[in-house]
């Protein structure tokens, strides 16, 4: 790992950004209104990713640990860049994979995520489960249970999931559930629902605003029965983390927060995929801005269109900043003492919706119909200020960790 910031990726990691720029332009954004429409997942890009080794864990867990630590956010902004909705439905997996990677045991790991991508000839999906209907932003209201069968060793599961990406459809499922509901977050453990596993199912799937080419379902869980070996991180480390966290409770009433780790860490890679939104939005209407005209000049001779543009890429550059000092402070393990990972999402995804409004307005009539993308990329913006914990969210852990109060 490199111990210093750079703004250099090196030449490498810029191969690499360049590789995927070409599969963005030439296969992603072609594609990108079709599936919009059709509101399905993409299985032939998907496939086609896998085929050239851009959907698999090989590639995800070398961009994670490339040394120029911006590895994941350089290649979540050029899928994005081609279409999100596509895009979520290529990185979609890697929710569940990192819910995998963060708490499971090494042979978890090594079982479950190859499952979750399948291989190039026949491509799978897989989905994180947290969300419920009564329990988006509050975590710890969540009502899914999870019960052990000590006779049977084996954890049976009860619960509806809600907006799940790639829910119903995934051939494994992440779930997040209560064992203890007294703990409230600290009574949360994961577990792995393995393939074809009887009593889940796909409740709706939504029709949505944006991003409509990745799958966004209910998951009913009816008495799934999974084996012990299904809980992440295993049974005797759950009981020691009980144990501290009742411990804790009496002490100090407690609540706690150990994903926040978890999440912070992976919010760089969110804001990345809204940089790369952004990016294409503000190059259509730069474009645009160029070549339209009215009153017989171009429009970006005006002061008004072209300064709307020096605001919009001003934003786009420092978004990108933000979310790779994040990241870099990721991979380095290098503490978020100011919840560093929260404001590069925050402001990130705050500035695909600007971004995107903007050069809607600049493309005019034009921006309003679906003969041009930014329509299309003003919707899927919209998604950024909601999912992966909502703008209000970000700024409340913004600022609880900077003030160390418990602000609610
Ligand atoms: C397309 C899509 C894909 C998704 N994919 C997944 C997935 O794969 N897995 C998964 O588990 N979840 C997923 N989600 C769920 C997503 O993470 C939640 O929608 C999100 O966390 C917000 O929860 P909520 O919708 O219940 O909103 P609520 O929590 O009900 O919030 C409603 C409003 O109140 C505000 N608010 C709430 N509490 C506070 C507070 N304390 N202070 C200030 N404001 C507050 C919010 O910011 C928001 O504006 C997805 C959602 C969508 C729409």
């Amino acid at each position: 790992m490199s111990s210093t910031f750079s703004l250099d990726p090196g030449a490498d990691q810029l191969a690499v950004r360049d590789w995927l720029h070409g599969f963005a332009a030439d296969v992603i954004r072609p594609a990108a209104a079709e599936w919009d429409e059709r509101e399905e997942t993409p299985w032939p890009i998907i496939q086609e990713a896998a085929k050239l080794g851009i959907y698999s864990l090989d590639f995800y867990a070398q961009q994670y640990f490339d040394p120029s630590g911006v590895g994941i956010p350089i290649a979540m902004e050029e899928l994005f860049w081609g279409d999100a909705g596509i895009g979520l439905s290529i990185v979609g997996t890697t929710l569940a994979a990192v819910a995998v990677l963060a708490n499971g045991t090494d042979e978890q790991i090594g079982t479950w995520t190859p499952q979750m991508f399948g291989t190039p000839d026949d491509v799978k999906v897989a989905a994180f489960c947290s969300s419920e209907p009564d329990a988006g932003s509050d975590v710890g209201a969540l009502r899914t249970r999870a019960v052990y069968d000590e006779a049977k060793d084996e954890w049976v599961l009860n619960g509806t999931k809600t907006w799940a990406t790639n829910g119903g459809i995934a051939a494994v499922h992440v779930v997040v559930a209560s064992v203890d509901p007294e703990l409230g977050t600290r009574g949360h453990a994961s577990f792995v629902v393995p393939p074809g596993t009887p009593g889940l199912s796909q409740g709706q799937k939504f029709k949505k605003h944006g991003i409509r080419a990745s799958h966004t379902a209910e998951v009913v869980f009816d008495g799934v029965r999974v084996p012990g070996s299904c809980l992440l991180g295993g049974k005797e480390k759950l009981d020691e983390r009980l144990a501290r966290a009742r411990e804790g409770a009496k002490r100090a009433g407690g609540k706690g927060n150990a994903a926040m780790a978890t999440f912070e860490a992976s919010r760089p890679a969110v804001g990345a995929q809204a940089i790369g939104i952004a990016r294409a939005a503000y190059e259509v209407a730069l474009d645009y801005a160029r070549t339209r005209e009215q009153f017989g000049r171009p429009i970006i001779d005006n002061q008004g269109v072209a300064f709307q543009l020096a605001d919009m890429k001003t934003r786009i550059d420092a978004a990108r900043l933000l979310v790779w000092r994040a990241s870099w402070m990721a991979v380095n393990n290098q503490p978020f003492t100011s919840a560093e990972g929260s404001m590069s999402k925050l402001y990130a995804g705050e500035t695909a919706k600007f971004v995107t409004a903007q050069a809607m307005q600049i493309l005019g009539g034009n921006g309003f119909t679906r003969e041009y993308p930014v329509e299309r990329m003003h919707r899927d913006s919209a998604i950024y200020s909601i999912f992966e914990g909502t703008s209000e969210i970000q700024r409340l852990v913004i600022a609880r960790a900077i003030s160390g109060m418990p602000i609610r």
